[in-house]
């Protein structure tokens, strides 16, 4: 077919037109559960009210003024998610590479200031940080690489997690970590390796980044992944699920490290803007809080049950997980078809990532519309 769009996102087959909590209707009217939410976004799911409504409100007061101006609402979101952080400073930007960019920058400005040769930026086999080319070059994926180089210099991920640590040293700058890697298969690193990354990397001045994009905002049944590890990152990158479908990203910092960062070492002209962050307050407001963290570790134990019938390998936590089958690309499709929207993370991975406000009748009609696969 003819089409005035490049080509990068390959073929689209439906045409989805409408939401509502955990369901989303297509072009013929057909009803899906949707276990992606919009790649892990829409963490309250689809139309919802409180978001809807502060949307609207912003929207006819003011959507976008510029960052030459104070905007009230950034000190707001930034004091809640730095004290749920244990950090101490934030800079907003607009989508997961972003905040992946802007970290890339903090640390080699951190670690750079005392030694200029302390460039060396480390990640973690099987990681994914965004497609940018800063962030790209921390994402050790062949395919994603082909046609690209050169990459960022002073760049490099080690083939396996005991050679991430080996190659840590007095040059390391920082070292990029996913405490459940999404697009890697939704594969959680062990806590004995993210311990060791964080004593290792304090041990020769080199900072722990942490990126949260998939994991934070409730996704894993705490609102960070990494409190369920006891590690302490000195920088934390977020997206995804902070503006619940409204582009927001963020960076996290402890004081010392967000120092670095002095007027005109970084910006972003939508970053911040009034109307990301009214939405992302509301997101805050609505995922941290104990008892909407605790249903998600109770839905997420169901799908886990759930899903163990249809797939092997599961791993993830909370309502983030992973499974093996065949065929992973058939899988998805026959899933869509009973109405089911699941994504491919692999050729024999699939990734179910609904969105939190989820019920447990919603996994029971999950199993019933799977089981119709012939
Ligand atoms: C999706 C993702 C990104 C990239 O986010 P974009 O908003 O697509 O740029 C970065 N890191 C992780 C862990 C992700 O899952």
């Amino acid at each position: 077919m003819k089409t005035s769009l490049m080509r990068n996102y390959g073929e689209r087959t439906r045409t989805m037109v409408r939401g509502e909590g955990a369901y989303l209707y297509d072009d013929t009217g057909k009803q899906y559960l949707d276990m992606m939410a919009g790649i892990a976004v829409c963490n309250l799911g689809h139309a919802h009210p409180r978001v809807t409504a502060v949307i609207t409100e912003q929207a006819s007061q003011l959507l976008h003024c510029s960052n030459l101006f104070q905007i009230p609402l950034q000190q707001v979101v930034a004091q809640r998610l730095t004290s749920l952080a244990g950090l101490d400073a934030a800079f907003f930007c607009n989508s997961g590479t972003e905040a992946n960019e802007a970290a890339i920058k903090l640390v080699r400005k951190f670690a750079t200031k005392e030694n200029p040769r302390k460039t060396k930026v480390l990640s973690i086999p099987h990681a994914f940080h965004g497609r940018t080319l800063g962030a790209l070059s921390i994402t050790p994926k062949p395919a994603y690489h082909a046609g690209f180089a050169p990459l960022l210099p002073d760049v490099a991920t080690p083939q396996t997690l005991e050679d991430v640590l080996a190659a840590i040293n007095d040059e390391t700058a920082g070292c990029f970590v996913e405490i459940v890697q999404g697009e890697g298969g939704v594969l959680p690193l062990p806590k004995e390796f993210l311990q060791a990354l964080e004593a290792r990397l304090h041990s020769h001045g080199a900072l722990l980044v942490v990126d949260e994009v998939q994991t934070g905002v409730g996704r894993t049944g705490t609102f960070f992944g990494f409190e369920q590890v006891n590690i302490h990152p000195d920088i934390v990158t977020m997206a995804k699920g902070l503006g619940n479908g409204v582009p927001v990203g963020a960076v996290l910092a402890s004081q010392h490290v967000a120092d670095a960062f002095q007027p005109g070492a970084h910006g972003s002209t939508f970053g911040g803007n009034p109307l990301a962050m009214a939405v992302a307050q509301v997101v805050v407001d609505e995922v941290a809080n104990d008892e909407f963290l605790a249903h998600v570790r109770v839905m997420g134990e169901s799908l886990y049950s759930a899903l163990s019938e249809f797939g092997t390998e599961l791993s993830g936590r909370g309502l983030m997980w992973g499974f093996s089958v065949s065929d992973a690309k058939q899988f998805v499709a026959d899933a869509a078809d009973v109405g089911v929207l699941f994504t491919t993370v692999g050729e024999n991975r699939v990734r179910a990532v609904p969105p939190l406000i989820i019920g447990e009748r919603e996994i029971e009609e999950l199993v019933s519309r799977l089981r119709q696969i012939s």
